[in-house]
């Protein structure tokens, strides 16, 4: 069955998940989905047009369901104003085939949302993975239209703050389960687990058109 629950990761071997690859290590395995983009702190600034082209191609394949990681970070990677041109060849393309886009966001939040209105794009639905920022962060983020994707670690003002039908779930590259992460997404919510992984199933489902 097509049902996402893990909505990023790392992990090439990861059931009922969206897997997250760089295009140059492109390689479909059946049954399995993936986004393909190239993350901000591996060497943006040695990517080239054929790089480009190799992501473009890759995100054509039936098993691509969006583009990413890709995205903007303050602390780590290349300088942002190297990284924000990248990040918007993931927008277009993103535009282009119709896809939402996987994004890394590192104290780059205003900056995130000022690239994609400035290039036009504000229709590119983006999931922002990882969130750990406060409810504040979280509502800037909504109101953006953004789904927010939560991993092991939260701010539980931010999830609260969050309505039912924009969250995600994901394991991301760390060792804990995506079963573990929907027991404390509703261990914070009061919901069950189960509650928990319907609704980000059917989130990932709509936001990704799985039939
Ligand atoms: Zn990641």
């Amino acid at each position: 069955m097509n049902r996402i629950i893990d909505f990023h990761t790392h992990r090439l071997d990861a059931a009922a998940a969206l897997i997250a690859v760089d295009p140059r290590q492109f390689n479909p395995q059946p049954g399995q989905f993936y986004s393909v983009g190239f993350h901000p702190w591996h060497d943006v600034d040695t990517l080239t047009d054929s790089d480009f082209a190799l992501l473009e191609q890759c995100a054509s394949h039936p098993q691509v369901l969006a583009i990413g990681e890709t995205g903007l970070d303050r602390i780590r990677g290349a300088r942002l104003d190297i990284q924000i041109p990248v990040f918007v060849r993931h927008l277009l393309l993103a535009h282009q085939l119709g896809l939402p886009v996987v994004v890394h966001n590192v104290r780059a939040t205003q900056d995130l949302l000022t690239c994609r209105h400035q290039a036009h794009l504000d229709d590119v639905p983006l999931a922002i993975h990882g969130v750990r920022g406060n409810a504040h962060v979280a509502r800037t983020l909504l109101d953006a239209g953004c789904y927010l994707s939560f991993g092991p670690v939260f701010n539980p003002e931010a999830l609260l703050a969050t309505p039912p039908d924009r969250i995600l779930l994901e394991t991301d590259d760390c060792p804990v389960s995506i079963d573990e992460v929907a027991a404390r997404v509703a261990a914070a919510l009061g919901q069950t687990a189960a509650q928990v992984t319907t609704t980000a199933a059917g989130n990932a489902r709509r936001l990704l058109q799985l039939p």
